[in-house]
Formats: C-alpha cells, sequence, structure tokens
C-alpha cells in the first residue's frame, strides 16, 4: 500500500457531515476537475482541472478519521474516476478500516470497467452514481442521483454478475 504522505489529489472541497450524497450520514470529498461539460452541471467550480487545491492523503484521511460519526464517505466531483490512480491509495485506507465508500461518475458503469486503472477505484466502492447529468431528464423524486438516466449501481453484486445491479435501499 502507498504511503498516503507521498500522494497527492487536487480537490474542490469537502462536506464534512451530509445526508443528501448517498445513504447515511456521510463525508463528502469533491475532486476538482472534469472532462464532461453537461448542461445544468451542478458544481460548475469544480470542473477546471487546474483549479481547486492539492491536498495530501494522509490529511485527507486524518480528517476523515477524527469524527467519531461518520463510517461512510463518498466521492464526488468533479469527476473523482478522472484522479482514479491519485484516489486509490486512500480507497484502500478507508475500505481497509471498513468505511463504506461511495462515488459519483459522469461515466457509466460499462465505461468505468473498460479502463483498468477506473475499475480498479471502483472495485472498493460500494455504490455507484454513474452516467453524466442530463438536463432534460432532471429528477428530485429519486434520492442522490439528479437525472433520470442516472443509476445507484451495488458494486460489488455488479462486478460479480459481470452486469450493473441496481443498488437497493437497506
Ligand atoms: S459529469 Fe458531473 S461534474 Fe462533470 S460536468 Fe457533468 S454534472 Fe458536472
Amino acid at each position: 500500500m502507498k504511503d498516503l504522505h507521498d500522494c497527492w489529489l487536487r480537490v474542490a472541497g469537502r462536506e464534512e457531515e451530509s445526508i443528501v450524497d448517498g445513504p447515511g450520514l456521510r463525508y463528502v470529498l469533491f475532486t476538482q476537475g472534469c472532462p464532461r461539460r453537461c448542461p445544468g452541471c451542478h458544481n460548475p467550480e469544480t470542473l477546471d482541472p487546474n483549479g481547486g487545491v492539492l491536498v495530501r492523503l494522509d490529511a485527507i484521511l486524518n480528517h476523515i478519521l477524527k469524527n467519531p460519526l461518520i463510517h461512510r464517505v463518498t466521492f464526488s466531483g468533479g469527476e473523482p474516476f478522472m484522479q482514479a490512480a491519485e484516489l486509490i491509495p486512500l480507497a484502500e485506507e478507508l475500505a481497509g478500516r471498513g468505511y463504506h465508500l461511495m462515488a459519483y461518475s459522469g461515466y457509466t458503469y460499462e465505461e468505468l470497467v473498460e479502463d483498468p486503472c477506473k475499475k480498479a477505484l471502483l472495485e472498493l466502492m460500494d455504490i455507484l452514481a454513474d452516467g453524466p447529468f442530463i438536463e432534460e431528464e432532471k429528477t428530485l423524486e429519486r434520492p442522490f442521483i439528479g437525472s433520470k438516466n442516472q443509476r445507484l449501481l451495488d458494486v460489488k453484486a455488479s462486478l460479480k454478475e459481470g452486469r450493473p445491479v441496481l443498488w437497493q435501499a437497506e
């Protein structure tokens, strides 16, 4: 496992306690940079790949660990999978400590599994909210997603079955 002290991630921001970015009380890390340009993007300030700030992974980890109420973490953006290689050491550390992990992505599940590095990050997730935001399909009716084309997927079941499996609330 990599030393988190030597790894850096370009970060747009964080939400220390959220109940709207996945099930349960979650720490949300917003990564900086997204190659998509979805009209109506909810976080336009996170798109510039040179924006945000570089933060060391051990600092992010320590910030998450200091809140004893947090056992769930969401990676949002921006596009978290644009920095898949940088995120993997942090996700490995959190998964190893039993944290429930979720990621948002403008890529679909099918696109992510085609790329070895993106797939390696995906394999550490429990839930994936996938697909770009499509303004014409905007919905406020489904929790945790912005447009009807987006899916909440059970990542472990999807990888096991080799097809996207929808996440079912417990
Ligand atoms: S994928 Fe998400 S962050 Fe990227 S442009 Fe689309 S809505 Fe914005």
